[in-house]
């Protein structure tokens, strides 16, 4: 197989990650006999300093050519003094999920046993680590709904409005999605939502209940309501499998995801869409759950393995090289497991620089 896949590294620690996970991608690709047909392109600060905004039309350009995005993270204090609108994060991003109609936000929530020290939950509650995936709705809901204002009142008082709308169908999309991801793994969805008070909310439970009931009468499905999938969430996290929210609900539970899970070097994720690939297969957007860490830019300590378990979904979804995938994972739980870990994840043992934890998954592959 030829895999075209757009390299976007960004600012700061995405071009350090992003160069420890490309020796994976090359060497996993090359043993399977595949060919990879990549090429680079400035995004974010780098976008700005070199073309003049934060996505270039050649950088997307070349992502619509591609199969696939492999995006590092972009921001950072030196783009801080420009207008909202022109700052890295918000003028790239955003337009690459609203140009590829990237409504699915994928994120795996992983902490393998050797970690459970990472995790600020009490130890005997994740002895065997934690395994979940979010599946998070990411084009609609109270962050698109219009209207979307503040308004000075004639009483001197200032109202600010914002608008929740979901759709039927927006709702069986992202339901479609979180069935494939339940199949995959075992059988169990849990949907959230905020049904005793929300219409939107009214809508997606029944929605996603007759969804599943038509379509996947295999998935054992159940509903919390999003208060108490927060709580259960840091009290009892083990207990997750697969968790499907609207927008909003999905930003925050699944930082709290992150955060039960120890370190954002850790996290990867996938954006999707509708739009296939040359392959067939969806086309998306793959990026470690954690931004551009400026704090710890250019020391050569970042964790790169959110970036490596990255081009590994995207192995896996964007190009239906599940073994591949498999072979990533397991090299990474494999390096933590023998103990080589970057700072975040060391407790102060000795740690590995980014460039020597690539390489020893590498070596692990
Ligand atoms: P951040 O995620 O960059 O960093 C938060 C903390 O996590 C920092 O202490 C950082 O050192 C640590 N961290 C993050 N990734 C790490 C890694 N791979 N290894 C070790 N430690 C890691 O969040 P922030 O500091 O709030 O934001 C910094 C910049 O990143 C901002 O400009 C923000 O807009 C941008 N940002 C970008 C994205 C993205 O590109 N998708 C996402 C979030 C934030």
């Amino acid at each position: 197989m030829q895999l075209s896949i757009a390299i976007l590294p960004g600012d700061y620690i995405g071009p350090e990650v992003m160069g420890a996970a490309l020796p994976v991608l090359e060497a996993v690709l090359k043993r399977g006999g595949h060919i990879l047909d990549y090429s680079t392109h400035p995004v974010g600060g780098a976008g700005i300093d070199i073309a003049g905004k934060a996505l270039p039309d050649a950088t997307l350009a070349a992502c619509s050519r591609a199969d696939a995005i492999l995006f590092g993270s972009v921001g950072g204090p030196k783009w801080e003094k420009l207008p909202p609108a022109e700052q890295p994060e918000r003028a790239s991003l955003l337009p690459l999920r609203k140009h590829f109609k990237l409504f699915a936000n994928i994120r795996p929530g992983l902490l393998p046993e050797a970690l459970i020290n990472a995790s600020p939950v009490r130890p005997e509650r994740i002895a065997r680590g934690i395994d979940m995936v979010c599946i998070r709705e990411l084009t609609g809901g109270l962050y698109f709904g219009q209207p979307k204002r503040t308004t000075p009142l004639p009483d001197g008082d200032i109202e600010a409005v914002d608008t929740m709308i979901y759709r039927k169908s927006e709702i069986e999309r992202i339901t479609e999605v979180a069935i494939a991801t339940a199949r995959a793994r075992h059988k169990r969805l849990l949907s959230v939502d905020k049904a005793n008070v929300l219409e939107c909310s009214v809508l997606w439970r029944k929605t996603v209940a007759a969804y599943v009931a038509e379509k996947a009468p295999d998935i054992a499905l159940s509903h919390l309501y999003v208060d108490n999938a927060a709580m259960q969430l840091v009290r009892d996290p083990a207990a997750f499998d697969v968790l499907l929210t609207e927008n909003m609900f999905g930003d925050i539970l699944s930082d709290e995801m992150a955060a039960v899970c120890g370190s954002l070097g850790m996290l990867s994720s996938a954006s999707l869409g509708d739009v296939k690939n040359r392959h067939g297969l969806p086309f998306g957007l793959y990026e470690p759950a954690g931004g551009s860490a400026p704090d710890i830019a250019g020391k050569n300590i970042a964790n790169p393995c959110a970036q490596i378990l990255s081009a590994a979904l995207m192995l896996r979804h964007s190009f239906g090289l599940h073994a591949e995938a498999d072979a990533i994972d397991a090299a990474v739980k494999k390096t933590i497991a023998e103990g080589i870990r970057t700072a975040d994840i060391a407790f102060g043992a000795t740690a590995a620089g980014t460039r020597e934890m690539g390489a020893a998954v590498l070596a692990r592959l």
